[in-house]
C-alpha cells in the first residue's frame, strides 16, 4: 500500500487494544492519517451486554490505549452500523480498518456494515489480529467441521500453517488533525457505580506494557513445571493471561511466537510444558471455532439431548453458590476469588462448575451468566464452551457422569489449603486436615478453633454422596427415555 499521508484513515479498535501485532493499525499507518476510534457498541445486543467485570477492565485498556495514541482515540457509543459511516463521512476517511471479531452478532454485524460501507464508496480491510488460526480455514479432508478437540489441535491446527510472526509495535503513529464530535472515556458507562471494583482493580495492571511483562514473568517463573504446577491455585502455576487475550492487550501470535523461543532442543521436559501451555492456547482456538460453526453455543446445548434434562433455573442454593456460602471451602474460596478478583484459577472452574451444574443440578446457563459478568477475561467464546465442556452438553465434553468431588480435588489440589484461606479466612484455626471438609471436625474442634458452623460458616447445602447419585439417576433416566423415544 503506498502511503498518501495527508489521507485520514480510520482504524476501529475492537478487541485488539494494543500497538504490537496490530494488523489494523500497521496496515492503516502505511495509508494515511490515523484517526483511532472506540465504539461501545453492545448496547443493542442484550445476549452479550458486557459484564460488569469486563466493563472495569475495558474501561482501564481504553484509558492506557488512549495514551498510548497521546490522547487522540475518539470513542462513541451506539450502534456502529449507525455511528461508523457517519464517522467516515463526517472525518473525510475513505477507508476504514479493523481486526476481526468472532461473537455471531458482531459477525453479522460486520458483514452488513461492510458491505454497506463499500456500496457507499468507502474501503474496507479487515484483519486477524485475534486468532491463531481462522475458523474457517480449520475443516476435515472430507470439508466438514471437526467436533474433538485433539483432532482439530494436532491434525487441523498444527496441520495448517504455522502461526505467522508479530508484527513490530507500531511507533510514530502520525495522527489526522480532523475534529469530529465525539464521546468522553467517561460517557461510555463502564466504570461501576458501587465500590465492588477497588478489590479488583488492585490485583491487576490493566496495560498493553502490563500484558507483555505479565507473559516474561510467566516464561521465567512458570513455564517450564507448567505441566504439574498449572493445577494447584495456590501456587503461581499459570500465565494468568485470559483477560489481556480477550482484549487484545497481547495477541496470541506474539504470546505463540515468544514461547517457541524457549524451546530447548536438548531437554525434552522443558519441550513437553511448551507442547501443554500450547495446547491450552487450542482451547482458545476450538472455542472460538465451536462458537463461529455453532453460533447458538452461548444459548443452546450442542448435543440437544441434554434439552430434555432436568436442569432447573431457579434454585434456592444459587445465591449460596455465588456468594461463596456452599460449605463446601474449595468451592468457596474459589466463588471469593471470583468476586474479589474477577478470575477463578481453571482448576477451580472446573470444580465449581460441576459442583453447579451436577450437585445442584441447576442449568449451566446460570453459572456461565454470573462467570459472565463477574470474570474479567469473560469472553462468549471460551465461557459457553467451557460451560458446556462441564455440563456434559457440549463438543467434545466431559462425560457427564464424571462429577468432580469437591473434597477430593481440595485435598490433591489444595492439600495445605493455602488456596483456601486466601479466601476463606474464617476457617484459619482449624487445623489442616479438616480444612476440606469442616463438618467432619468434633465440636470440641470446631469449638477451639472459634467455629460455630451455620453461623461462622455454612453447613453443607447438599450432601455429595447423594447429590451425585440424583445427578446421576437424572442422567440415567434422561439417556433411558432417549433410547426409548
Ligand atoms: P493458562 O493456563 O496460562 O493458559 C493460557 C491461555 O490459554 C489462557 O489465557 C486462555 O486464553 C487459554 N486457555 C487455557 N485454558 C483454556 C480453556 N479450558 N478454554 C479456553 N481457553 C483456555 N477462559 C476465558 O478466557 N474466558 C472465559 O470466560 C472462561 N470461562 C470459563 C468457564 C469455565 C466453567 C471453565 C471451566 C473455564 C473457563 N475458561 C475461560 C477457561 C480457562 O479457565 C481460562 O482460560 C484460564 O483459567 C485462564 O487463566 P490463564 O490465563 O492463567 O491460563
Amino acid at each position: 500500500m503506498q502511503r498518501e499521508t495527508s489521507v485520514p484513515v480510520v482504524v476501529w479498535f475492537r478487541q485488539d487494544l494494543r500497538l504490537e501485532d496490530n494488523p489494523a493499525l500497521f496496515e492503516a499507518s502505511k495509508l494515511g492519517l490515523i484517526i483511532p476510534i472506540y465504539i461501545m457498541d453492545d448496547i443493542n445486543a442484550s445476549q452479550d451486554k458486557m459484564g460488569s467485570a469486563s466493563r472495569l477492565w475495558l474501561y482501564h485498556s481504553l484509558d492506557s490505549l488512549n495514551r498510548s495514541l497521546d490522547g487522540h482515540l475518539k470513542f462513541f457509543c451506539g450502534d456502529a452500523f449507525e455511528l461508523l459511516p457517519n464517522i467516515m463521512e463526517n472525518s473525510g476517511a475513505r477507508s476504514v480498518f479493523w481486526n476481526r471479531c468472532y461473537e455471531p452478532w458482531r459477525i453479522a454485524r460486520d458483514d452488513r456494515l461492510k458491505r454497506y460501507l463499500i456500496e457507499a464508496g468507502f474501503e474496507v480491510h479487515s484483519t486477524n489480529g485475534s486468532l491463531l488460526w481462522e475458523p474457517w480455514e480449520i475443516r476435515k479432508k472430507d470439508g466438514s467441521s471437526y467436533k474433538v478437540f485433539t483432532p482439530f489441535y494436532k491434525r487441523g491446527c498444527l496441520g495448517a500453517e504455522s502461526p505467522r510472526n508479530p508484527l513490530p509495535v507500531v511507533k510514530n503513529i502520525l495522527f489526522s488533525p480532523s475534529d469530529i464530535e465525539s464521546n468522553e472515556l467517561d460517557e461510555l458507562g463502564l466504570f461501576p457505580k458501587n465500590e465492588w471494583h477497588r478489590s479488583v482493580k488492585t490485583c491487576w495492571n490493566i496495560s498493553e506494557k502490563a500484558a507483555s511483562e505479565q507473559l516474561e514473568v510467566f516464561i521465567q517463573n512458570g513455564l517450564t513445571d507448567y505441566m504439574e504446577r498449572r493445577n494447584f491455585p495456590a501456587k503461581q502455576g499459570v500465565s494468568r493471561l485470559s483477560p489481556y487475550l480477550h482484549f487484545g492487550q497481547i495477541s496470541p501470535h506474539k504470546v505463540w511466537h515468544r514461547v517457541e523461543c524457549e524451546v530447548d532442543r536438548t531437554s525434552k521436559d522443558v519441550n513437553q510444558n511448551i507442547e501443554h501451555f500450547f495446547r491450552e492456547l487450542g482451547w482458545r482456538e476450538f472455542s472460538y471455532y465451536l462458537l463461529y460453526h455453532s453460533p447458538d453455543l452461548p444459548n443452546r446445548n450442542l448435543q440437544p439431548r441434554f434439552d430434555e434434562f432436568p436442569w432447573v433455573k431457579v434454585s434456592p442454593h444459587l445465591e449460596a453458590w455465588q456468594k461463596g456460602l456452599t460449605g463446601y471451602p474449595l468451592i468457596d474460596a474459589g466463588m471469593r476469588e471470583l468476586w474479589q478478583t474477577g478470575y477463578m484459577h481453571n482448576r477451580v472452574r472446573m470444580v465449581v462448575a460441576s459442583f453447579l451444574v451436577k450437585n445442584l443440578l441447576v442449568h449451566w446457563k446460570c453459572g456461565a451468566d454470573w462467570f459472565w459478568d463477574c470474570l474479567v477475561d469473560a469472553d462468549l467464546a471460551s465461557n459457553s464452551a467451557s460451560w458446556q465442556w462441564v455440563a456434559g452438553s457440549g463438543a467434545d465434553a466431559a462425560p457427564f457422569f464424571r462429577i468432580f468431588n469437591p473434597i477430593t480435588q481440595s485435598e490433591k489440589f489444595d492439600s495445605e489449603g493455602r488456596y483456601i484461606l486466601s479466601y476463606v479466612p474464617e476457617l484459619r484455626n482449624l487445623p489442616k486436615r479438616y480444612l476440606h471438609s469442616p463438618w467432619l471436625a468434633p465440636t470440641s474442634v470446631l469449638d477451639a478453633a472459634g467455629i460455630t458452623l451455620g453461623i461462622d460458616y455454612p453447613n453443607p447445602i447438599v450432601d455429595i454422596k447423594s447429590s451425585r447419585s440424583r445427578a446421576l439417576n437424572a442422567f440415567n433416566e434422561q439417556r433411558t427415555r432417549m433410547e426409548r423415544a
